[in-house]
Protein backbone atom coordinates (compact mmCIF):
# COMPACT_ATOMS: atom_id res chain seq x y z
CA UNK A 1 0.00 0.00 0.00
CA UNK A 2 2.77 2.48 0.91
CA UNK A 3 4.97 2.16 -2.49
CA UNK A 4 3.23 5.18 -4.05
CA UNK A 5 4.18 7.11 -1.03
CA UNK A 6 7.55 5.91 -0.27
CA UNK A 7 8.75 6.46 -4.20
CA UNK A 8 7.09 10.43 -3.86
CA UNK A 9 9.13 10.51 -1.14
CA UNK A 10 12.37 9.22 -2.93
CA UNK A 11 11.78 11.44 -5.85
CA UNK A 12 11.77 14.51 -3.57
CA UNK A 13 15.02 13.58 -1.81
CA UNK A 14 16.53 13.08 -5.37
CA UNK A 15 15.89 16.78 -6.45
CA UNK A 16 16.70 18.05 -3.35
CA UNK A 17 19.81 16.85 -3.44
CA UNK A 18 20.55 17.11 -7.06
CA UNK A 19 17.97 20.11 -8.19
CA UNK A 20 16.85 19.82 -11.88
CA UNK A 21 19.10 18.80 -14.27
CA UNK A 22 16.90 17.76 -17.35
CA UNK A 23 13.44 17.25 -19.27
CA UNK A 24 14.26 13.53 -19.67
CA UNK A 25 15.34 12.84 -15.78
CA UNK A 26 12.09 14.16 -14.40
CA UNK A 27 9.52 12.33 -16.82
CA UNK A 28 11.93 9.11 -15.80
CA UNK A 29 11.17 10.18 -11.85
CA UNK A 30 7.64 10.48 -12.83
CA UNK A 31 7.31 6.99 -14.72
CA UNK A 32 8.60 5.91 -11.51
CA UNK A 33 6.04 7.31 -9.31
CA UNK A 34 3.28 6.28 -11.65
CA UNK A 35 4.28 3.10 -11.89
CA UNK A 36 4.47 2.35 -7.95
CA UNK A 37 0.96 4.02 -7.85
CA UNK A 38 -0.16 1.63 -10.39
CA UNK A 39 1.86 -1.28 -8.68
CA UNK A 40 -0.65 -1.15 -6.06
CA UNK A 41 -4.22 -2.68 -7.60
CA UNK A 42 -7.73 -2.80 -7.35
CA UNK A 43 -7.66 -5.75 -5.59
CA UNK A 44 -5.41 -5.31 -2.91
CA UNK A 45 -7.94 -2.95 -1.47
CA UNK A 46 -11.07 -5.30 -2.41
CA UNK A 47 -8.44 -7.90 0.19
CA UNK A 48 -8.47 -4.98 2.69
CA UNK A 49 -11.90 -3.08 2.51
CA UNK A 50 -13.67 -6.61 2.44
CA UNK A 51 -11.80 -8.05 5.10
CA UNK A 52 -13.10 -5.47 7.07
CA UNK A 53 -16.69 -4.79 5.77
CA UNK A 54 -16.94 -9.08 6.26
CA UNK A 55 -15.79 -8.98 10.06
CA UNK A 56 -18.29 -6.14 10.88
CA UNK A 57 -21.15 -8.15 9.10
CA UNK A 58 -20.00 -11.20 11.37
CA UNK A 59 -20.37 -9.04 14.39
CA UNK A 60 -23.78 -7.65 13.48
CA UNK A 61 -25.80 -10.39 11.91
CA UNK A 62 -23.58 -13.75 12.89
CA UNK A 63 -22.93 -12.33 16.36
CA UNK A 64 -26.41 -10.71 16.38
CA UNK A 65 -25.12 -7.40 17.88
CA UNK A 66 -27.90 -5.74 15.24
CA UNK A 67 -30.58 -7.20 17.57
CA UNK A 68 -29.71 -4.66 20.44
CA UNK A 69 -31.06 -1.96 18.10
CA UNK A 70 -33.67 -4.31 17.25
CA UNK A 71 -35.86 -4.79 20.81
CA UNK A 72 -38.65 -7.72 19.48
CA UNK A 73 -37.22 -9.01 16.77
CA UNK A 74 -35.57 -12.81 16.94
CA UNK A 75 -32.37 -14.49 16.17
CA UNK A 76 -34.38 -16.62 14.09
CA UNK A 77 -35.92 -14.01 11.82
CA UNK A 78 -32.44 -12.68 11.46
CA UNK A 79 -31.21 -16.05 9.84
CA UNK A 80 -34.56 -15.74 7.69
CA UNK A 81 -33.30 -12.86 6.22
CA UNK A 82 -29.99 -13.00 6.11
CA UNK A 83 -30.04 -13.39 2.04
CA UNK A 84 -30.97 -9.97 1.47
CA UNK A 85 -28.47 -8.51 4.32
CA UNK A 86 -25.82 -10.57 2.88
CA UNK A 87 -26.55 -8.68 -0.91
CA UNK A 88 -26.26 -5.34 1.33
CA UNK A 89 -22.84 -6.50 2.46
CA UNK A 90 -22.00 -7.11 -1.51
CA UNK A 91 -23.00 -3.84 -2.63
CA UNK A 92 -21.32 -2.02 0.27
CA UNK A 93 -18.01 -3.58 -0.59
CA UNK A 94 -18.19 -2.81 -4.31
CA UNK A 95 -19.00 0.83 -3.73
CA UNK A 96 -16.16 0.76 -1.08
CA UNK A 97 -13.55 -0.15 -3.85
CA UNK A 98 -15.13 2.27 -6.39
CA UNK A 99 -14.84 5.06 -3.77
CA UNK A 100 -11.02 4.42 -2.70
CA UNK A 101 -10.06 3.91 -5.91
CA UNK A 102 -11.73 7.35 -7.33
CA UNK A 103 -10.11 9.28 -4.40
CA UNK A 104 -6.96 7.25 -5.15
CA UNK A 105 -6.90 8.48 -8.77
CA UNK A 106 -7.87 12.12 -7.62
CA UNK A 107 -4.63 12.12 -4.97
CA UNK A 108 -2.20 10.02 -7.27
CA UNK A 109 -3.08 13.00 -10.01
CA UNK A 110 -2.50 15.74 -8.10
CA UNK A 111 0.84 14.35 -6.25
CA UNK A 112 1.95 14.31 -9.73
CA UNK A 113 1.24 17.51 -11.03
CA UNK A 114 2.81 19.22 -7.79
CA UNK A 115 5.71 17.12 -8.07
CA UNK A 116 6.22 17.73 -11.56
CA UNK A 117 5.96 21.51 -11.00
CA UNK A 118 7.89 22.06 -8.54
CA UNK A 119 10.93 19.38 -9.87
CA UNK A 120 10.98 21.72 -12.58
CA UNK A 121 11.52 24.92 -10.15
CA UNK A 122 14.45 23.64 -8.50
CA UNK A 123 18.10 24.86 -9.96
CA UNK A 124 20.46 23.08 -10.97
CA UNK A 125 23.05 21.29 -8.47
CA UNK A 126 25.35 23.30 -8.79
CA UNK A 127 23.49 26.53 -7.44
CA UNK A 128 22.08 24.24 -5.10
CA UNK A 129 25.82 23.70 -3.37
CA UNK A 130 26.37 27.14 -3.78
CA UNK A 131 22.90 28.58 -2.15
CA UNK A 132 21.34 26.07 -0.26
CA UNK A 133 18.08 24.98 -0.66
CA UNK A 134 15.33 27.83 0.47
CA UNK A 135 12.88 27.57 2.68
CA UNK A 136 9.92 27.35 0.77
CA UNK A 137 11.42 24.80 -1.82
CA UNK A 138 11.48 22.49 1.36
CA UNK A 139 8.23 23.52 2.59
CA UNK A 140 6.49 23.07 -0.96
CA UNK A 141 8.56 18.83 -0.69
CA UNK A 142 6.97 18.32 2.24
CA UNK A 143 3.47 19.53 0.70
CA UNK A 144 3.58 17.09 -1.81
CA UNK A 145 4.60 14.81 0.72
CA UNK A 146 1.31 14.96 2.55
CA UNK A 147 -0.50 15.15 -0.86
CA UNK A 148 1.21 11.67 -1.30
CA UNK A 149 0.05 10.37 2.57
CA UNK A 150 -3.50 11.45 1.77
CA UNK A 151 -3.84 8.55 -0.33
CA UNK A 152 -3.74 5.86 2.22
CA UNK A 153 -5.60 8.22 4.68
CA UNK A 154 -8.61 8.80 2.50
CA UNK A 155 -8.61 4.81 1.69
CA UNK A 156 -9.07 4.46 5.25
CA UNK A 157 -11.22 7.19 6.26
CA UNK A 158 -13.72 5.89 3.12
CA UNK A 159 -13.40 2.23 5.15
CA UNK A 160 -14.51 3.58 8.33
CA UNK A 161 -17.77 5.21 6.66
CA UNK A 162 -18.52 2.62 4.55
CA UNK A 163 -18.00 0.46 7.34
CA UNK A 164 -21.06 2.99 9.25
CA UNK A 165 -23.64 2.58 6.13
CA UNK A 166 -22.94 -1.04 6.09
CA UNK A 167 -24.34 -1.61 9.81
CA UNK A 168 -27.84 1.72 8.91
CA UNK A 169 -28.54 -0.55 5.47
CA UNK A 170 -28.43 -3.95 7.78
CA UNK A 171 -30.69 -1.94 10.19
CA UNK A 172 -32.75 -0.40 7.13
CA UNK A 173 -33.58 -4.03 6.10
CA UNK A 174 -34.49 -5.61 9.08
CA UNK A 175 -36.89 -2.56 10.56
CA UNK A 176 -38.40 -3.37 6.93
CA UNK A 177 -39.23 -6.41 7.19
CA UNK A 178 -40.43 -6.93 10.34
CA UNK A 179 -42.54 -3.77 10.24
CA UNK A 180 -41.01 -1.60 12.91
CA UNK A 181 -43.46 1.52 13.47
CA UNK A 182 -40.79 4.36 14.93
CA UNK A 183 -36.85 4.52 15.74
CA UNK A 184 -35.33 6.75 18.32
CA UNK A 185 -31.85 8.74 17.26
CA UNK A 186 -29.04 8.38 19.23
CA UNK A 187 -26.06 10.57 18.35
CA UNK A 188 -22.57 9.92 20.38
CA UNK A 189 -22.35 13.93 21.16
CA UNK A 190 -21.51 13.23 24.95
CA UNK A 191 -18.49 11.10 23.40
CA UNK A 192 -15.14 13.64 24.30
CA UNK A 193 -13.31 14.38 20.74
CA UNK A 194 -16.69 13.65 18.43
CA UNK A 195 -16.52 16.10 16.04
CA UNK A 196 -20.78 15.86 16.01
CA UNK A 197 -23.12 17.66 14.01
CA UNK A 198 -25.20 20.30 16.10
CA UNK A 199 -29.04 19.07 14.07
CA UNK A 200 -27.86 15.45 15.17
CA UNK A 201 -27.39 16.79 18.68
CA UNK A 202 -30.76 18.30 18.57
CA UNK A 203 -32.52 14.63 17.43
CA UNK A 204 -30.85 12.79 19.57
CA UNK A 205 -33.39 10.34 22.27
CA UNK A 206 -36.20 11.98 20.07
CA UNK A 207 -38.58 9.35 18.05
CA UNK A 208 -39.46 9.41 14.59
CA UNK A 209 -42.48 7.35 13.64
CA UNK A 210 -42.43 5.32 10.41
CA UNK A 211 -44.57 6.67 7.85
CA UNK A 212 -47.53 4.08 6.57
CA UNK A 213 -46.33 1.58 9.55
CA UNK A 214 -49.48 -0.94 10.16
CA UNK A 215 -50.25 0.78 13.78
CA UNK A 216 -50.71 4.32 11.77
CA UNK A 217 -52.72 2.21 9.42
CA UNK A 218 -54.88 1.05 11.90
CA UNK A 219 -55.20 4.67 13.72
CA UNK A 220 -53.18 3.68 16.87
CA UNK A 221 -50.14 5.92 16.49
CA UNK A 222 -49.55 9.35 14.83
CA UNK A 223 -46.22 11.38 14.36
CA UNK A 224 -44.90 13.45 17.40
CA UNK A 225 -43.45 16.77 17.69
CA UNK A 226 -39.74 14.76 15.83
CA UNK A 227 -42.33 14.05 13.11
CA UNK A 228 -41.36 11.15 10.34
CA UNK A 229 -38.35 9.60 9.95
CA UNK A 230 -38.11 9.90 6.37
CA UNK A 231 -38.30 13.80 6.48
CA UNK A 232 -34.66 13.96 7.95
CA UNK A 233 -31.37 12.60 6.47
CA UNK A 234 -30.38 8.83 7.67
CA UNK A 235 -28.26 7.85 10.14
CA UNK A 236 -24.87 7.17 8.56
CA UNK A 237 -25.84 9.23 5.29
CA UNK A 238 -24.16 12.10 5.37
CA UNK A 239 -20.84 11.88 5.08
CA UNK A 240 -18.73 10.65 8.71
CA UNK A 241 -22.19 10.38 10.55
CA UNK A 242 -21.74 7.97 13.29
CA UNK A 243 -25.32 8.52 14.77
CA UNK A 244 -27.62 5.38 14.69
CA UNK A 245 -31.49 4.72 15.24
CA UNK A 246 -33.27 1.81 17.65
CA UNK A 247 -36.36 0.96 16.38
CA UNK A 248 -39.48 0.21 17.85
CA UNK A 249 -42.27 -2.58 16.91
CA UNK A 250 -44.82 -2.46 19.41
CA UNK A 251 -47.66 0.18 20.31
CA UNK A 252 -45.68 -0.07 24.16
CA UNK A 253 -43.06 1.20 23.36
CA UNK A 254 -44.18 4.11 21.80
CA UNK A 255 -44.01 7.46 23.85
CA UNK A 256 -47.62 8.62 24.73
CA UNK A 257 -47.76 11.74 22.69
CA UNK A 258 -47.60 9.54 19.31
CA UNK A 259 -50.39 7.74 20.48
CA UNK A 260 -53.89 8.46 18.98
CA UNK A 261 -57.14 7.55 21.77
CA UNK A 262 -57.76 5.01 19.64
CA UNK A 263 -54.67 3.71 20.29
CA UNK A 264 -55.05 4.59 23.81
CA UNK A 265 -57.92 2.49 24.54
CA UNK A 266 -56.52 -0.02 22.19
CA UNK A 267 -53.59 -0.23 24.36
CA UNK A 268 -56.12 -0.56 27.38
CA UNK A 269 -58.30 -3.16 26.30
CA UNK A 270 -55.12 -5.07 25.89
CA UNK A 271 -54.34 -4.82 29.99
CA UNK A 272 -57.89 -5.59 30.52
CA UNK A 273 -57.34 -9.16 28.30
ZN1 LIG B 1 -24.88 12.05 12.81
Amino acid sequence: MRTFTRKVREAVRYFLRNGYSSREELECWQSVIRDAAEGETSSDYLDRVSRHLRHTYEMQISHAKALKRHPGVSRFTLNYIEPKLKTELDRRILASVDLIKLNRQKAIATTLSRFSGWASSIPPADSIALRGVQGAMLKTAEHIQKSAEQVDFEARRVMIDQNHKLIANIDNVIATDNNAIAAVWHSHWRQPGYDYRRDHKERDQLTYLIRGNWAQKKGYIKPGNAGYLDEITQPGEEVFCRCYVTYIYNLRSIPQEMLTKKGKQFLESLKAA
